[in-house]
């Protein structure tokens, strides 16, 4: 393996959320230009439109500064239900008798602590014994009874209740609508401000996403992407059609964790991955990866193995949470995501869950192509150009064995976009108009940055001039000091 690390490029993307510890315009600059993260996540469940306009900015302004854009995904919670502010934390005791309130100005009674929830309709969805699960199922509450105004619980294990808390209902179906009102005004913001990607939370059928589609291209949006986040028993139940529709996945492991029994976690994801793989999807492995770095500088064993296993299963990205959010060491946990990566790549140990994707089309075909050649050569990269980012993303999906794919773009959308792929190197230029000088240009930029270097072998997949037609074509060069 080639020493130099500029062209031992780590393959699997980092996500990163947003938050306290990461929006400084320097903390940024150095995630984006020393520690090239890929995508950052802005967290709806926390952040106002003031926060998400900032930020935005700030991103891509520092983008343009140092000529690296990253892609923006906003994570929209969808059909989440949460608990209201309390002014100070609350500590729930085993056996004491809680309420849950729906009506906003609904008075404790009887000296009996409460909390509102953000969604009325709580109380005909909810059964009496049926299970509440509060902050990541940290606190576990029972239903014992339910009138119009709340829902009062007996609480199986206590703790401290802050602001804002997630609420989990194994089992239950909650008829919220896939898309809230708060979510539209939400992603509206995102596409104002040039949002690339959307996370959609607690996806629970293909029409959810068929939603949000026809809201994005309703307003300006149709460029954008769509992530389907899995986060319940449903979303399992409808794999299949949910992989169909979206243009991406996100294993949300912290509430599939708590959705569903946490010891078919490790089974979940690997049916998800595979399942992408197949349908040649990106996908994102999220949630606790690196949580005890939130406050230790370096990861525990079991996290490492619990990275690695993402990256044999070669999901396109991991993707860091409160790591990032309010850790005190973001920079390290980037780094150690890194590491990590580079070392199972350099291993080689994969599940090969791309075998299994199906060639539908002569472009299909042709990337086929470019990948076994690049495989059987032991190429040094894989060289593309692509306007809308279909022939990057195809070449992606087959997952070549261990070259990058240097993809040129002459769209700075389409290299923000192609940051969520598997193994893409995305490059901005100016395309010629002869096919030929086009790759000239590129590999001009490539022995400048030191990515390449003379003797090289690469595979290049692009179109050329034959008689007169513009056709695609496979080819292998040895690189040689050009210049246009
Ligand atoms: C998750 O549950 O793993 C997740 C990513 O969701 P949230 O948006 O609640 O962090």
């Amino acid at each position: 393996m080639d020493p130099n690390p500029i062209r031992r490029a780590r393959r699997t993307k980092i996500i990163f959320t947003i938050g306290p510890s990461t929006d400084s315009e320097d903390m940024l600059e150095k995630l984006m230009s020393e520690h090239f993260v890929d995508i950052c996540r802005i967290n709806m469940a926390h952040a106002n439109h003031d926060y998400v306009r900032t930020v935005c900015q700030r991103i891509h302004k520092i983008g343009a500064k140092v000529e690296r854009p990253i892609s923006i995904m906003l994570d929209v919670k969808g059909p989440e239900i949460r608990t209201g502010d309390v002014d100070q934390p609350l500590k729930l005791e085993p056996d004491e008798i809680f309420d849950f309130t729906v009506k906003p100005d609904t008075e404790s009674s009887e000296g009996i602590r409460s909390i509102d929830v953000n969604y009325p309709n709580l109380i005909n969805d909810i059964e009496v014994g049926s299970t509440v699960l509060v902050d990541n199922g940290l606190l576990r509450l029972e239903v014992l009874e339910k009138d119009a105004t709340r829902i009062r619980c007996k609480v199986v294990i206590g703790g401290e209740l802050t602001s804002r808390r997630h609420i989990n209902l194994p089992g239950v179906k909650v008829n919220l609508p896939a898309l809230t009102d708060k979510d539209k005004a939400d992603t509206l913001v995102g596409i104002e401000e040039g949002a690339d990607l959307f996370a959609l939370s607690f996806v629970r059928e293909e029409n959810d996403l068929k939603v949000l589609r026809a809201f994005l291209d309703e307003n300006d949006g149709a460029e954008c992407r769509i992530i389907a986040k899995i986060e319940d028993q449903s979303a399992i139940s409808n794999l299949h059609s949910i992989v169909q529709e979206a243009d991406g996945l996100m294993v949300a492991r912290g509430d599939l964790g708590i959705e569903c029994p946490f010891e078919t976690l490790p089974i979940i994801q690997h049916n998800a991955v595979r399942t992408c793989l197949e349908a040649g999807k990106p996908v994102i492995i999220a949630t606790h990866m690196l949580e005890s770095m939130i406050t230790n500088p370096i990861p525990t064993r079991a996290e490492v193995s619990d990275v690695a296993i993402a990256i044999e299963e070669e999901a396109d990205c991991v993707m860091l949470s409160g790591e990032t959010t309010v850790g005190k060491y973001p920079i390290e946990c980037v780094e150690a995501l890194t590491k990590i990566s580079k070392a199972i790549d350099q291993e080689g140990k994969k599940f090969t869950f791309a075998k299994g994707l199906e060639l539908t089309t002569d472009k299909a075909r042709i990337q086929h192509s470019a990948v076994i050649m690049a495989n059987e050569l032991d190429a040094v990269a894989i060289l593309c150009f692509t306007r809308s980012g279909s022939m990057a993303r195809g070449v992606s999906a087959q997952r070549p064995r261990t070259s990058p794919i240097f993809s040129f773009t002459n769209s700075t959308e389409t290299v923000r976009q192609l940051r969520l792929y598997h193994g893409v190197v995305p490059f901005q230029m100016i395309f010629c108009t002869e096919p030929q000088a086009t790759v000239a240009r590129a590999m001009k930029i490539l022995l400048e940055r030191g990515y390449l270097k003379q003797g090289d072998k690469i595979v290049l997949v692009s179109d050329i001039l034959a008689s007169d037609r513009v056709i695609d074509s496979v080819q292998l060069r040895t690189v040689e000091e050009t210049s246009e």
